[in-house]
């Protein structure tokens, strides 16, 4: 178990490395697209967070603490994706000067970093449902991260700054879409984790 705890345990140091890179990255590049990822990102922080803190707290607080952080999680990130959605439509009336080449490095970062998390969790993805959600989540990341990479290039090359935006725009109402339909769907899970059953559970040594 200690294995996967370092495993989960540098899954959340690279994954905060992503939210802050992007957050720098978009705020210093004045792309929406990098920080509407970088808010994203963040609501994954929380995910791994919880799967963390499950190795400390006894299976009571653990289960209040990822019915918590899967409340925050989902409609913390709606409203988020609101709130750029708003934003967008600001900036598309009067679009900032957005950098090209920061959002394409930034993304490529990110995709990278992401392709690492799911990495670290995909041996405990084996044993555990909640991993196991977290390590497919991850790797889709891989191709969400790549969103700010085609809004950079799409910068870079038309040199129109509503690009950047309407990547954003797309990503937000996505992330919000897609949220919404796992809330729907999967409340139950969402809210009382404990019914959430392992479909591989960790062997036990064969003591015979
Ligand atoms: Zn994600």
């Amino acid at each position: 178990m200690a294995h996967f705890q370092r495993a989960v345990g540098a899954a959340v140091i690279l994954n905060t490395v992503i939210v802050v890179g992007e957050a720098v990255a978009g705020l210093h590049a004045n792309s929406l697209s990098l920080l509407v990822d970088s808010v994203h990102n963040f609501s994954d922080e929380l995910a791994l967070l919880c799967l963390y803190l499950a190795f400390f707290l006894p299976a009571y607080l653990g289960r209040q603490s990822q019915r918590v952080a899967n409340v925050l999680n989902s409609l913390g990130l709606i409203t988020l994706c609101g709130v750029a959605i708003a934003q967008a439509v600001v900036r598309f009336q009067h679009p900032p000067q957005v950098s090209g080449v920061i959002p394409m490095l930034a993304g490529f970062a990110a995709a990278a970093a992401n392709y690492g998390v799911a990495r670290l969790l995909r041996e405990m993805a084996s044993y555990n449902a909640t991993a196991r959600l977290a390590y497919l989540h991850n790797k889709g990341d891989v191709v969400v991260s790549l969103a700010p990479v085609l809004a950079g290039a799409l910068v870079f090359l038309t040199g129109r700054n509503q690009a950047d935006v309407l990547v954003a725009v797309s990503v937000a109402a996505w992330l919000a879409f897609s949220t919404a339909r796992e809330v729907r769907t999967s409340a139950n899970e969402l809210l009382w984790p404990e019914h959430v059953e392992c479909l591989h559970p960790v062997p036990s040594v064969d003591h015979t």
